[in-house]
């Protein structure tokens, strides 16, 4: 690959900015990346590990040359950032983020950006349960979707170049709008992710009763539970705050179908679960399919639990 952007600044320098920096520096996809976190700790750490070529103090600093900012902070803080840089940018440049949601952010920040400066949002569909500069890796974003959500009077050729940045760092590029995408990942990350935290939380209840049988024969399905909710406090408050009206329509249905379930459970209604269950296992064959997923065993997990998509 071939340099695509002179000069790319990263800010927030956690699990997704890390993983781009590698991923930049895989396939050259850039001259120099420089970097700017919150605390001096995460920049110390930046440092030690090599995590940027230039980690600045300021964002300001950051940005003053970049000739594309990727705001890879919490959703939360994106709106303090972008008023933060406004006034540094350069001219004709291209500010993007990689927030899990995307009316909020966008409605955040675009109130700061400069009218010559392009502002084309997006949604790497990639993640772990961890989070940090330390927890980033080169082929996070490998054969995962990236979802760009421009605005609809944005500038064509900046979306193609930052889509041949995507798919430099091993993604597949799509395009969706806002709401849409809103409501996609209510569905597929959003919803799953509150399922699994009140799953644990209700395990972790009943583990008070059952001494420690739910840890230690938890491989039953549970552990896959747990891993989602280990994923960052903060981001998932932020998700949750900004994407309301996605997730709660979600859950709606959600109630409604497990109440469907727990009434087939009670009249023994065989039939009913029977055709779920079916239904349910075609669609885990259609992400296989699609390669989404693998299909080994015990879901994979040997080969895929580090790079669920979020
Ligand atoms: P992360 O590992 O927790 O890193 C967040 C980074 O943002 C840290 O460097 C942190 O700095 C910095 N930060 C936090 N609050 C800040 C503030 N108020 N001002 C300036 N910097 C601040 O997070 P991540 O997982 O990379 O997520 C970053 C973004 O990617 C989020 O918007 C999230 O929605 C999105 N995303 C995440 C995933 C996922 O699975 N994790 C997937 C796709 C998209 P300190 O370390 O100094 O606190």
């Amino acid at each position: 690959m071939s340099v695509v952007y002179e000069r790319v600044a990263l800010i927030g320098l956690g699990l997704i900015a890390s993983s781009m920096f590698w991923a930049i520096k895989r396939s050259g996809l850039a001259n120099e990346v420089t970097g700017f976190a919150r605390s001096a700790e995460t920049r110390q750490t930046a440092r030690r590990i090599g995590l940027c070529d230039r980690v600045c103090e300021t964002a300001k600093e950051a940005v003053e040359d970049a000739d594309l900012v990727v705001l890879c902070v919490p959703i939360g803080a994106m709106e303090a950032i972008a008023k933060d840089i406004s006034s540094v940018l350069k001219q004709g440049i291209t500010v993007s983020d990689v927030g899990s949601v995307k009316r909020a952010v966008i409605d955040a920040v675009t109130p700061s950006i400069p009218n010559n400066v392009h502002f084309i949002p997006a949604h790497p569909l990639a993640g772990t349960e961890h989070s940090g500069p330390e927890s980033g890796f080169a082929s996070l974003f490998d054969n995962r979707w990236c979802l760009l959500v421009p605005p609809e009077d944005a500038d064509q050729g900046a979306i193609d170049k930052l889509s041949a940045f995507w798919q430099g760092m091993g993604s597949n590029v799509d395009q969706m709008d806002a709401d849409h995408h809103d409501l996609v990942l209510a569905v597929t990350s959003h919803a799953p992710h509150l399922i699994a935290y009140t799953m644990v939380g209700v395990a972790d209840d009943l583990r008070r009763v059952t001494d420690n049988e739910v840890i230690k024969y938890s491989a039953a399905g549970f552990r896959d539970f747990t891993r989602i909710a280990a994923s960052d406090p903060t981001m998932w408050r932020d998700v949750f705050l900004t994407n309301k009206e996605a997730t709660l329509e979600i859950l709606g249905r959600f109630t409604e179908e497990l109440f469907a379930l727990q009434r087939a459970i009670r009249q023994s209604d065989g039939d009913h679960l029977y055709d779920y269950f079916t239904r349910t296992r075609s669609i885990r064959r259609g992400i296989v399919e699609a390669g989404q997923d693998t299909d080994q065993p015990d879901f994979g997990r040997s080969a895929n639990a580090d790079r669920d998509g979020k």
